[in-house]
């Protein structure tokens, strides 16, 4: 099994400053972070194949070092079905990869499974000059970009810290459930948060952190989208 290091090592001899979605997973998997199940295809019938291993539905999503919002590039497919699906995807990435973006170096396809629709959180980690590392919690979506209701504590973090950053969040009875909906897995919910802690504080070549969206569920939590930036 590789460790952080040799994956932080690997992305430094390529002379990148940040991981790649896949790398990003595999790093933060190490520390026990449920994350989607990842395969990277270099061709359609490695694609298909891909998919075909994890099983249907899966997301498919472009891997260059020059994409960085990959959605806005129309460089994620979510919820294909089937193998036709699966390939229609995978060409039209390409497509509005090579149109949108002509300088992108194109790494491949990553093909993930697909988390189903749940609660979508983000866990950030940023560098303090002062503090040092410090985690972020918050809900996704408007409930950051609009209302930034978010939380922050500096890392190491016990499991009530987390606790305390969940409930500091204005949104917070929505972990709970609200109108009849269950409520999330708080106790997977404080063990990233913490463990996010720890990777902060265990590598000290990470400079920033962010995984957005988490999605959590009544049963556990899951990455869907991560991205580590290098000091
Ligand atoms: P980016 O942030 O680079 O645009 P993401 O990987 O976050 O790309 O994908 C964009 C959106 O697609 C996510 O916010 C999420 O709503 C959805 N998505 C991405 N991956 C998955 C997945 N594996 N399962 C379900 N939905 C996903
Ligand atoms: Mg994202």
């Amino acid at each position: 099994m590789v460790s952080p290091r040799e994956i932080l090592e690997s992305a430094r001899r390529e002379g990148r400053k940040f991981l790649l979605e896949h790398e990003s997973k595999e790093l933060i998997s190490l520390y026990g972070i449920p994350v989607t199940k990842v395969k990277l295809s270099k061709s359609e019938e490695e694609a298909v194949q891909a998919a075909e291993e994890i099983g249907y539905p899966v997301v498919l999503k472009i891997v260059s070092p020059q994409v960085i919002h990959k959605s806005d590039v129309g460089g994620v497919i979510v919820n294909l079905k089937n193998e036709e699906e699966v390939r229609k995807a995978y060409r039209e990435i390409l497509e509005n990869v090579r149109s949108k973006v002509p300088e992108a170096e194109i790494v491949g396809i990553l093909v993930q499974e697909f988390a189903p629709p749940g609660l979508e959180l983000i866990i950030g980690l940023t560098r303090d000059p002062q503090f040092g590392p410090t985690v972020m919690f918050g809900l996704g979506g408007i409930f950051v970009e609009v209302f930034e209701d978010v939380s922050f504590r500096v890392a190491p973090l016990t499991e009530e810290d987390a606790e305390g950053m969940l409930r500091e969040i204005k949104g917070y009875k929505l972990l709970l459930g609200y109108r009849g909906s269950e409520p999330v897995d708080l106790e997977s919910l404080k063990r990233a948060i913490v463990r996010v802690g720890d990777i902060g504080v265990e590598n000290s070549e990470i400079a920033e952190m962010d995984l957005n969206p988490v999605i959590a569920y009544p049963d556990g939590i899951k990455v869907v989208d991560a991205r580590i930036i290098l000091g």
